[in-house]
Order: C-alpha cells, then structure tokens, then sequence
C-alpha cells in the first residue's frame, strides 16, 4: 500500500513512482520524525491529460490543490479515499489558476461536500461574477461545471493547511492569477514550472507581457531555493534549479520570437480539446473550428490569414510534429492521455449558464 510523503521539510524530497504517491523518507526524515520535527504529509497523484495533477496536503486541515478536469473527479474521489481522506474530510480546496483541467473537480467536490475553494482574487471573482473570461472555458470552448471560490489567496499570505503554515506567491505568465504555495524548500506550482516544457503563453489575450510575467515568476520561484516542486503536469521535480532554468530558456525563446509563442499556445489548446473531446473527424474539425471563438481571434490578430487557412496550418503542424496522427477518418493525439468519458456533465458547463454564486460571494 502506497503512504503519503513524508516531508520533513528542506531536507526530504525523493522522486515519487510514475504513480505519483509512493515516496521512500531520506535519512533526514526518519531522523526528523523519531526527534518529533513537524513535517509536511504530501500525496501526489499524477495523472494524463485532460487531467492535472492533484496534491493533497495531510493533518489537521487536509487540503487539495488542483482538482482536475470535471470527468475525473469520481476517480479522484476513490484516490482521496485511498490516501485515507474521503472527500468530505477535505478542510479546503486551492486552485493553482483557473484552467478547466485544474478546477474541474471543484462543482462536485463543493456541491457534495460543501468543501470552501481558494483561488487567486483576479480568477476567484471573474469566476463568482460567472464572467464570460472565468475558466477561459468560453473563449476555448471547454466544459467547466459551477463553483464558486470562498477564499482569495494573494501574493505574500499564509495558509494553515495540513498541520502547517503555507505561503502563497503570485506567478502570473501562464495565466494572470496563477499562484503557488510553498513552504521550506517544498512548493506546489501547478503549470508555472513542469518537467520537458512550459505552461502555454495566452498570448493573443495576454501580448508578449505573458512572457515578461513568466520569467519574472520564474525568478521569484528560483529565490525560493525549492528542493522538491509538485507540479500541475508530468513527475515531481527534484531538480528544481535546472527545470527553471530550463523553462526560462524556453520562456526567452518565446519573447524573442513572438509567433513561436503563438504556435507554442494554440497547439496546446487545440491538443487539449483533442484529448478531452476524443479523436475527430473532418466534419468534427469543421464544426470545432466554427464554434472556437480563439481559432478566429489568433488567425485575426495574430496570424492574419483566415480562420480556415490556420486551423488549416495548425492541422498541418501537429501532424508534422508528430502531436497528432490520422487513424483511418480520425485525428487523434499522439501522447499520453485518457479520453474524458463522454455525457461526463449533467449540469451546464458554460459560465454563462451557470447559476449565479451565492450573493455573499459575488
Ligand atoms: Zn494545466
Ligand atoms: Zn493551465
């Protein structure tokens, strides 16, 4: 049976199993726990696209960070349960930032169990709002089912969570109300630093300052000296040091080539609507490019060509790169991921159609 990780702070941090939440102690942390040492009990469950990753923090106050795309949150359930926490023990739920594959759990989650949802103030309140911007999900065409945040979490403030104090930083780049939480040399960073790549720029919403945001993030991350990061996509980062200076090369590369940005985002979003709506047809590519308010805007204002000549180009680039392959009449994805059951919703999964959130909240 699998245990949490144990965290005795600066001193542990050993990779987890490709499943995530198997950790061996350091000698540091065997030392820590027979002299009594407070330390941090961290599960971390790794799963594929279009699900992020979830980080439960153990003790007193469990709580879960990042509750992953709407269809995998049964699972999510029996993997709480499994870490011996069910659902309705859960003292709080933080949102790295608003992105469907991160928050999607959140609708089931707070509805069944009432659990309070802490997010950054400039997503928590476009969310509370039910503004058409909350989730992205509009602009994206993304399914998110409703919720609303009961906490904000700005730059600089703590959180009990767990049997300890966590500080939250502000690192907007990937989306403007991105935060992470640290404490002693152990952070939760959601897609502001992962393994082999970078959290997607928005970059026709958000201009080449995205970029500028991101390294400055990175910065402030890399003066946290972290010795373990968990982040919202791939495995636990044990190198932290050279993962950011990996993504800062990557991040400069974008701000240097304003256009590399611009492909480097849209094939991500367009990967993702692969994976959480499955493998499409031509007719499923033409309806998909009809009712996806970004492919317009990016081929208006960033590429100038039309709708159709980019999505054309963009077909084009992710079967070149590899990213997606044609099986039979069918494009599909080519990296790992697991195909959201589809009728997964039973409630509307547009902001707009949402019911509006508790008056003391709004
Ligand atoms: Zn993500
Ligand atoms: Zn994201």
């Amino acid at each position: 049976m699998r245990g949490p990780h144990d965290q005795p702070g600066r001193r542990s941090g050993r990779p987890g199993d490709v499943h995530g939440f198997s950790h061996v102690p350091a000698p540091a942390a065997r030392r820590a726990r027979r002299s009594g040492v407070s330390r941090n009990r961290i599960s971390f469950f790794e799963r594929p696209y279009p699900d992020a990753n979830s980080v439960l923090i153990h003790g007193k106050r469990p709580t879960l960070v990042d509750t992953g795309f709407g269809s995998g949150v049964h699972e999510l359930e029996s993997w709480l349960t499994a870490q011996g926490v069910c659902a309705a023990r859960l003292a709080l739920i933080v949102n790295t930032h608003h992105h469907t594959d991160h928050v999607g759990g959140n609708h089931h989650l707070q509805t069944h169990h009432g659990t309070p949802i802490a997010a950054h103030p400039w997503e928590g309140r476009a969310v509370n709002r039910r503004d058409p911007e909350a989730c992205l999900g509009r602009w994206l065409t993304q399914p998110v089912q409703a919720y609303h945040v009961t906490q904000f979490l700005r730059d600089g403030d703590t959180l009990n969570a767990g049997d300890s104090t966590w500080h939250v930083l502000h690192t907007p780049g990937h989306s403007l109300g991105h935060i992470v939480l640290h404490r002693e040399g152990v952070g939760i960073t959601g897609d502001a630093l992962m393994t082999g790549d970078i959290g997607w720029l928005n970059f026709h919403r958000d201009g080449l300052n995205s970029a500028e945001r991101a390294l400055e993030s990175l910065d402030r991350l890399a003066a946290l000296n972290l010795e373990v990061a968990y982040p919202g996509h791939g495995p636990v980062i044990t190198d932290v040091p050279s993962t950011i200076n990996a993504a800062r090369t990557r991040t400069e590369k974008m701000l240097r080539n304003p256009m590399k940005a611009a492909w480097h985002g849209t094939k991500r979003i367009f990967a993702f609507a692969l994976m959480s709506e499955g493998p499409m047809t031509e007719q499923d590519l033409h309806a998909y490019q009809a009712r996806n308010p970004w492919i317009t805007d990016y081929a208006r204002d960033v590429f100038h060509v039309t709708p159709t000549e980019f999505f054309t180009q963009l077909l084009g680039e992710m079967t070149r790169s590899g990213a997606a392959r044609w099986e039979g009449d069918h494009l599909i994805i080519t990296g790992p991921y697991r195909q959201a059951t589809p009728g997964w919703a039973r409630t509307p999964t547009n902001v707009s159609d949402w019911p509006p959130a508790p008056a003391e909240w709004t």
